[in-house]
Formats: C-alpha cells, sequence, structure tokens
C-alpha cells in the first residue's frame, strides 16, 4: 500500500519530526547542548528540553561532556548519540596505502591503524588486507553497524572495482557498506572535525600527486548529478596546456601535482623543494608562486559562482606551508567579488584523513539508521541469527 510504505519514511507527527531533527543534529556533529540544538533546529527551548528528556529516556541519546565551557566553573551538558548504537569503520584506500579508523555513534574514535601495500597490489589482495586489519582495530564485542569507504581515484569510472570492494566488506561484516572519492571523503572530515569545521561552506582541494577536492554546502558534500563535483585537479586553467590523464588538455593537477611542481622546480623531493624555499632560492619561489596562484585563480572562480570564500588546501604540497599558502590567499583575494574576506586554511586531520571522511559518510547518511543499541551480532554480520 503506497500510504502505508511512505509513512515509514517520514515521521508522520510533528513530534517524531522533531526528534529526527535532533537525532540527524547530533548524528552529524557529534554532540550539541541544548542551546545549540535550539539553534540549529529553530525548535524552542520547552520543545527541545521535553524531547531531549524522552530520547534520554529511551537510551537513544546520552549526556556527554561539553567540548569548549562557555564560562569558568560551569560545565554545560551535551548530548550525543548513545555510543552503543554501533561502531562506524572508516577506511581510505589511497593508492599505496589503506586506513583504518573506527569510532561510535557519539564520534568517540575507538581505534585507527595503517598498512601500505605496493602501488600495484591487485583489488582483492587490498580488500584482504582491509579486511584483515580492520578486523584487528574492531577488537572486541562492540556491535558494527556500517562502512564508509573512500576510494583514490574516480569512482564512476570504475564500476566493477567499486563493486567488489564494497562486496568484500559486505561479505566479512554483513552490515551496510557506502563508498565514495577519498578525496572527496577528506573534505568531509575537514567539515565535520578539521579545518572548516563549524562553518556550513567550504572548498577542499587535496593537492598531492593528484588533486581532487571537496565541495561543502550547507554542511553537506555536494555530489552533483554524476558524483564528480569537487574535481578541482580538472578545471582547465589552459586550452593549448598539456595533455592530462582525463584526456583534456591544461588541467590545474597538470601543474600543480607533485610531480609537475617538483619537475619544474628541478628538486627531487618536497622536502628538498621546501630547504630550497627557505633558503630564498628564486626558481624555487617562482614555481610555488604559479602553482598558488593558478590554485588560487581556479578557487576564486569556484567561490565566486558559489559564493564561498572559505577554503582548505589539503595533501602532500601543503608541507610547503605559508610558501604556498601566501601566494593562493593572495590570488584569492585579488579576485572574489565585492570585496570579500577569503579564509585559506591547512587541513587538519593528517593522514588519517580519508577514513575520517568514511566515518562521517555513514553517519550522514540518513538511510543507515541508528536508532537504538544494536546487538553483538552485528559485528560479524556470519554469528548465529
Ligand atoms: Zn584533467
Amino acid at each position: 500500500m503506497e500510504a502505508h510504505s511512505h509513512a515509514d519514511l517520514v515521521p508522520h507527527s510533528p513530534r517524531r519530526l522533531h526528534e529526527t531533527w535532533i537525532l540527524d543534529h547530533l548524528r552529524r556533529q557529534g554532540r550539541a547542548s541544548r542551546a545549540e540544538l535550539v539553534a540549529a533546529t529553530g525548535l524552542s527551548r520547552a520543545t527541545v528540553s521535553a524531547l531531549a528528556g524522552e530520547l534520554l529516556a529511551q537510551g537513544k541519546v546520552v549526556v556527554t561532556d561539553v567540548a569548549q565551557p562557555t564560562a569558568p566553573g560551569r560545565t554545560p551538558q551535551a548530548l550525543a548519540l548513545n555510543p552503543a548504537a554501533g561502531l562506524v569503520l572508516g577506511l581510505d584506500f589511497a593508492h599505496s596505502r589503506v586506513g583504518v579508523v573506527v569510532a561510535d555513534a557519539a564520534h568517540a574514535i575507538v581505534g585507527s591503524a595503517t598498512r601500505t601495500y605496493a602501488s600495484t597490489t591487485p583489488w582483492d589482495t587490498r580488500c584482504a588486507i582491509a579486511v584483515r586489519l580492520a578486523r584487528k582495530v574492531l577488537a572486541g564485542d562492540a556491535p558494527l553497524a556500517a562502512v564508509g569507504i573512500g576510494i583514490a581515484g574516480s569512482i564512476g569510472g570504475r564500476p566493477a572495482v567499486v563493486d567488489a570492494i564494497r562486496d568484500a566488506f559486505t561479505d566479512a561484516f554483513g552490515v551496510p557498506v557506502r563508498t565514495d572519492n577519498n578525496a572527496r571523503l577528506a573534505g568531509l572530515a575537514e567539515s565535520v572535525w578539521g579545518a572548516a569545521r563549524g562553518g556550513a561552506d567550504a572548498l577542499y582541494v587535496r593537492l598531492s600527486s593528484g588533486v581532487g577536492g571537496a565541495v561543502i554546502l550547507d554542511g553537506r558534500v555536494h555530489r552533483g548529478r554524476g558524483g564528480t563535483a569537487g574535481e578541482f585537479g580538472h578545471v582547465c586553467v589552459d586550452p593549448a596546456g598539456p595533455l592530462c590523464r582525463c584526456s583534456n588538455r591544461g588541467c590545474l593537477e597538470c601543474y600543480v601535482g607533485v610531480e609537475a611542481v617538483l619537475a619544474d622546480s628541478g628538486a627531487a623531493t618536497l622536502a628538498d623543494l621546501l630547504s630550497a624555499l627557505d633558503r630564498g632560492d628564486r626558481r624555487a619561489s617562482a614555481v610555488v608562486t604559479a602553482a598558488g596562484q593558478r590554485i588560487g585563480l581556479v578557487l576564486s572562480g569556484a567561490g565566486n559562482v558559489l559564493d564561498v570564500p572559505h577554503v582548505v588546501l589539503g595533501g602532500d604540497l601543503t608541507v610547503l606551508g605559508e610558501h604556498l599558502v601566501r601566494p593562493v590567499r593572495q590570488t584569492i583575494t585579488r579576485h572574489l567579488h565585492a570585496d570579500r574576506a577569503a579564509t585559506v586554511a591547512l587541513a587538519e586531520l593528517g593522514d588519517l584523513d580519508g577514513a575520517l571522511g568514511g566515518v562521517a559518510l555513514v553517519l550522514h547518511d540518513p538511510s543507515i539508521p541508528f536508532t537504538g543499541p544494536l546487538a553483538p551480532r552485528h559485528l560479524t554480520g556470519t554469528g548465529t541469527a
């Protein structure tokens, strides 16, 4: 019956709907005070207090310490989802290593690990390595609720690889599995826990051998119709430029990918390049300034179109620090409309950013339920039913 199935998806009473808003906010943000819930949902203090009381009584939420006390001697209580609602496994398959993070529904990190592999390692071997590593980090009997996986490179262009990865983890853990591009997930993680936290909108660019990124709008990753939004690396900066691996010409990645910057500067490694910059080497400085200007030009274009002046830079190239950030910031500031104040920050989450993004992918996906404490059998999915 159509009306019935619809009613299952959409809370049919205002109380249920408001409860969903509160649970959804806690799930995305990890923890929030009652005042923050009032601001986030637009509900009255009285309504939030009443609903919070019911959710506490039902065991769906718990009281936890708030991150930042607002005044000395006063520690306001925050609410979080019940950590027993299940663990989330986040993974990042990078070109030559896999990162694993396990977090609970209240956003506490339970464990993490990384393993390297040769970049030629076949996908079934990579999956076996990752499943073993995940089981080690999960050790214990806490229930697993879902898995979020970041994968380097194009997702849409390799459906067989993505399906094989999803199947391997579904078979191993018997829980919902979600996948996305790992650079996009790193951007999502920065928006939840890192350099872009607390703000609704941000442009994230990951500058490594490849150049990818994410567009965060209203606190959510914008994926676009074809799931490729945030591909800053394949914005054309010169139609007559070199051929890119994406088969277009003159993409940003051709000029600011790590290999291109090293080749232009004559440095063997990023550490050598940083030393040259610190010594005031003119060639190194000219190359990195030009790279920063190209990055800034692409970001100011995106920032103008989307009206988003907040930028986070991540990836290997950011070891160059202010040598890179300064020309990016100057170029964005120069080209942003209407004297908007641009902010350019460095990513904060380090090597586990993609795996943390896998955790966030699951926590931000309302199709995966976190309605209450799960039974321990969910850990393996193959245990006694
Ligand atoms: Zn390209």
